[in-house]
């Protein structure tokens, strides 16, 4: 068949959110261990995911970092680096107590939250911490003050039926990477329940969380279907799929481009993609590539906001 007899492939306009991918606490967890890895040599320990994205793991992985659960399993002497999400005090302690050399890639962002509950506790007040059971950056939240002095509450339902021992000496903080309306409707219920309590100083949620789902409500309502680029222990990622089915649009949650069902395209004039917070810029252009071979495509990116905030290293990186 003659090249112009090929059969028109169908158009698809794509959306492309912006702010989209990796965060100013994610590039910085990334580059410790970079640096880490340069500074001490092959193999430096990472514990727990440095952030939640297995392109971003495997990368590390090649150039030499391992990846471990627990202290337990990190060799005498062994460098060692801490994820973003942040860890209980227990753990540097527990390097400390073995003379292992780490470096602590928690964001900024949530060792803000974790000196926040600090105060608090030390102020005498119970804190009820907004978050998802289970997530590392909880555990590490809780894991910053006495056993008791937290309750997490995940839910309105939680809220409603939440009992303080003293209800005029409350406080609330939040995990950073929450739905911003999901935790506006628990927060509601806390102020209408316990009017005293005491709310962070400045927004828990962070910038990159929010901006990300500013920026795909400013879309979603345009788009007949949307993909969020991101892995399925991500919070801010899975928050970003919540907020476009929200906005009455259907959308998957992919974590790179081979997984893409193209049955979810049919009948889809118009794309959004999207990725977290820890997912790299690489494979939103691999997911447009792999739309490139069976659409016609156009393509737009639609900025809600600039994103200028940079974290610096640890002293003893910068120089690295
Ligand atoms: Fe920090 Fe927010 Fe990025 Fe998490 S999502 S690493 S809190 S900037």
């Amino acid at each position: 068949m003659p090249v112009t007899d090929l059969p028109a492939k169908p158009a698809l306009e794509l959306l492309i959110a912006a702010p989209r991918g990796f965060c100013a606490g994610v590039d910085r967890a990334i580059r410790i261990v970079e640096l880490a890895i340069e500074k001490h040599g092959a193999p430096v320990y990472v514990r727990h995911e440095i952030v939640h994205n297995k392109f971003v793991v495997d990368g590390l992985k090649a150039q030499g970092a391992v990846f471990v659960e627990e202290l337990d399993t990190v060799p005498d002497g062994a460098p060692v680096v801490f994820s973003a999400h942040g860890v209980p005090k227990s753990v540097p302690a527990a390097a400390q107590d073995r003379g292992l050399a780490y470096l602590d890639a928690t964001c900024p962002l949530v060792s803000k939250v974790h000196r926040q509950a600090e105060r608090l506790v030390a102020a005498g007040r119970h804190i009820v911490f907004i978050g998802h059971a289970g997530h590392p950056e909880v555990i590490g939240t809780f894991g910053q003050v006495p056993a008791g002095s937290m309750t997490l509450v995940e839910t309105v339902a939680d809220a409603e039926a939440l009992v303080a021992a003293d209800p005029d000496n409350v406080a609330f903080l939040t995990q950073t990477t929450l739905s911003v309306d999901d935790t506006a409707a628990v927060v509601a219920v806390l102020l209408r329940r316990f009017p005293s309590i005491q709310a962070p100083k400045g927004e828990d949620i962070c910038y990159a969380t929010s901006n990300r789902q500013a920026a795909v409500k400013a879309i979603a309502a345009r788009c007949d279907a949307m993909l969020v680029i991101g892995a399925p222990n991500s919070s801010n990622s899975l928050r970003l799929v919540e907020v476009a089915v929200r906005e009455g649009t259907p959308a998957r949650l992919i974590q790179r481009a081979a997984e893409l069902d193209w049955a979810f395209l049919d009948g889809v004039a118009v794309l959004g993609i999207t990725a977290g917070a820890s997912a790299p810029e690489l494979l939103v252009r691999e997911l447009v590539a792999r739309l490139g071979e069976r659409f016609d495509l156009t393509e737009r990116e639609v900025e809600t906001t600039r994103e200028t905030i940079a974290f610096k290293l640890p002293r003893e990186l910068e120089a690295a």
